[in-house]
């Protein structure tokens, strides 16, 4: 039966896998999440709201808020899923561990880890970053306000492994960096946390349900008044 379920998953189509702060979680991820979806058909979305990020500050919402604002948001949507793997884990939440544990969930599957421009950029400080790749494709969602880089590792790395072939992400499992323009969104959860610090309202930049949540646990500290 293992070996009946592993020729199967090889003919799947791939997983994206979404990891992020999610502090909190809106529409710029959802509509870039929705947009890969379809267009790379991907089999679904693993959102992964991260535990401790290993290179940025602390979220100012605890794990749990954070990961209920994300089933909330993407709750009814057909191949939106929540992955909470990170959150229970010790320590930082460094993406090629976390590849390595799909990687055994889904030996055969073609898996690629879903990330913003200024994300992307910053890969070269990441944790064991170049074994990301044997693990997973990169797939890159350009943002407002981001350019690639023109020369440096990140440039080289793209003349290696870059590809226009949507096809590649399903035929092998791992090993491409694939740049996929979404619709540009410039909301970011910094600037939600900042209009909620100020008791404004970020309606109409994330679902109803987060501002719900964020209302309620004051995890901005904040009760909004409008
Ligand atoms: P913050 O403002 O706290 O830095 P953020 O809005 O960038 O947060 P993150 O949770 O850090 O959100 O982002 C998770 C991933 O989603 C990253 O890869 C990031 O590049 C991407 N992302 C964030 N906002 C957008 C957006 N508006 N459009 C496309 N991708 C986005």
């Amino acid at each position: 039966i293992i070996y009946e379920n592993h020729i199967r998953e090889k003919y799947m189509n791939p997983i994206g896998v979404f990891g992020g702060t999610f502090d909190p979680i809106h529409y710029g991820h959802l509509r870039t999440a929705y947009e890969m979806l379809q267009a790379l058909k991907f089999d679904e979305v693993r959102f992964m709201p991260c535990g401790k990020p290993p290179h940025r500050n602390e979220p100012r919402a605890d794990s749990t808020v954070r990961l209920s604002m994300v089933t909330a948001a993407i709750q009814g949507q057909k191949g939106f899923i929540v992955d909470d793997r990170e959150i229970n884990r010790e320590g930082p939440s460094y993406s090629v561990d976390t590849l390595k544990t799909l990687r055994t969930d889904f030996p055969l599957r073609s898996l690629g880890l879903i990330v913003g421009m200024d994300a992307f950029l910053g890969l070269p400080e990441w944790y064991q970053w170049r074994e990301i790749l044997e693990l997973s494709h990169i797939v890159v969602a350009h943002r407002p306000g981001w350019r690639m880089p023109d020369m440096g590792p990140l440039d080289e790395l793209l003349k290696e492994r870059g590809t226009h072939r949507v096809d590649d992400l399903h035929q092998s499992k791992s090993g491409y960096i694939y740049i996929h323009e979404v619709t540009q969104l410039e909301i970011s959860s910094t600037d939600i946390r900042t209009l909620v610090r100020s008791g404004r309202n970020p309606r109409f930049l994330t679902p109803a349900s987060v501002t719900k949540i964020i209302n309620d646990s004051k995890c901005y500290k904040n009760k909004l008044t409008n």
